[in-house]
């Protein structure tokens, strides 16, 4: 029998979006530990035991923290429950099953390098451009909780939000807030609007914005002189499946946005010297861009005005 975890942790909170999407806080047993402590953008390892079939034992997953560190009641997830798993003991379908006041597993200490200090540096004056699918919102919501928290501008932030549904919209009322009280400048975008009539927001995926259209609208969105996106004054960071981020590389080499991640420079021969400006959490283990694809290199090299 697999290994039962021992909790160490209780739902406190629980708010449903959908049926297959939740926010979940929940509060460790032991006293954090005192200041900042974890970085916005981290991950914890959360844990369940499966309740409808024991002898499966306990399943742990990664989840990005959403809430901030100063954020001491509860440490805050944006949870999808995955519609077909892959494995035979899924943890969101355990999960799902859990409400107010039930425990579950937390690995203290959070992980993770997606933070502003493990990617563009604290330093780094340029617009950030958050581009998130379903939960890959998470983490940004974190660092711009903390941003505002320790009173640094999110006037140069932009946080794009693509969902299925305009209720899948986490977050929506916050990042509202932000954008009308601290100038961040939040597109939320909805692909599937024939189910949701109301919606008269934009529509599409997140890594649509980088298609010619989207560009416009998110220059414009932005404040940016049309065609003038690019790494001299903007980073971006993609968070979620690998369809987003895949696309996301592919139509922001145009622009000349160098990926960070090593095996993707190596790949396409990036010099030293160009620095990266487009970096990415990944949720799935899908590769993100198919190395093996000829035409896919050629086109990310003459994108990035590599021949
Ligand atoms: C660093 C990191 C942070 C993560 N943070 C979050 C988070 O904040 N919120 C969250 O919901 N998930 C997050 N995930 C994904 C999470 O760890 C699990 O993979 C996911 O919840 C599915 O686990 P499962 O046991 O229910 O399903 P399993 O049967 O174990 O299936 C795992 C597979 O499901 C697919 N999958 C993973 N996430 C999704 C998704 N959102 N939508 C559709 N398919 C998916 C992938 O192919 C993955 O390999 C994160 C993953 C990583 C690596």
């Amino acid at each position: 029998m697999a290994k039962v975890l021992e909790p160490n942790a209780t739902i406190v909170g629980r708010e449903d979006l959908s049926e297959e999407l939740a926010i979940f806080q929940v509060a460790l047993d032991e006293a954090l530990p005192e200041g900042d402590w974890f970085v916005p953008g981290q991950y914890m390892v959360i844990g369940v035991n499966n309740i409808q079939e024991p002898e499966l034992g306990g399943v742990q997953r990664p989840m990005s923290i959403a809430s901030e560190p100063a954020e001491r009641k509860h440490v805050e997830f944006y949870i999808r429950r995955v519609a077909k798993p892959e494995s035979k003991n899924p943890l969101t379908h355990s999960l799902f099953q859990l409400g107010e006041s039930e425990r579950v597993f937390l690995r203290p200490k959070p992980k993770g390098h997606f933070t502003i200090p493990g990617t563009i540096g604290p330093e780094d004056e340029r617009w950030r451009i958050y581009v998130s699918a379903g939960t890959g919102l998470a983490p940004f919501v974190s660092i711009a909780r903390d941003d505002i928290s320790h009173g640094r501008s999110v006037a140069k932030t932009c946080v794009i939000h693509g969902v299925s549904r305009s209720g899948d919209l986490g977050y929506r009322e916050e990042l509202e807030a932000m954008e009308r009280d601290h100038g961040l400048v939040y597109i939320p975008t909805v692909s599937r609007p024939a189910e949701c009539p109301d919606w008269s927001g934009i529509c599409g995926r997140a890594e649509d914005c980088f298609k010619d259209q989207g560009i416009e609208m998110l220059e414009s969105k932005m404040g940016l002189e049309s065609g003038s996106l690019g790494p001299d004054h903007s980073a971006v960071l993609v968070c979620g499946l690998q369809g987003t981020i895949g696309e996301s590389i592919l139509r922001l080499s145009g622009r000349g946005f160098v990926p960070a991640e090593k095996k993707i420079r190596k790949a396409l021969a990036i010099p030293e010297e160009r620095t990266p400006s487009l970096f990415f959490e990944q949720y799935d283990s899908d590769p993100v861009i198919d190395l093996e694809d000829q035409e896919i290199l050629s086109q990310l090299r003459s994108g990035l005005g590599l021949d």
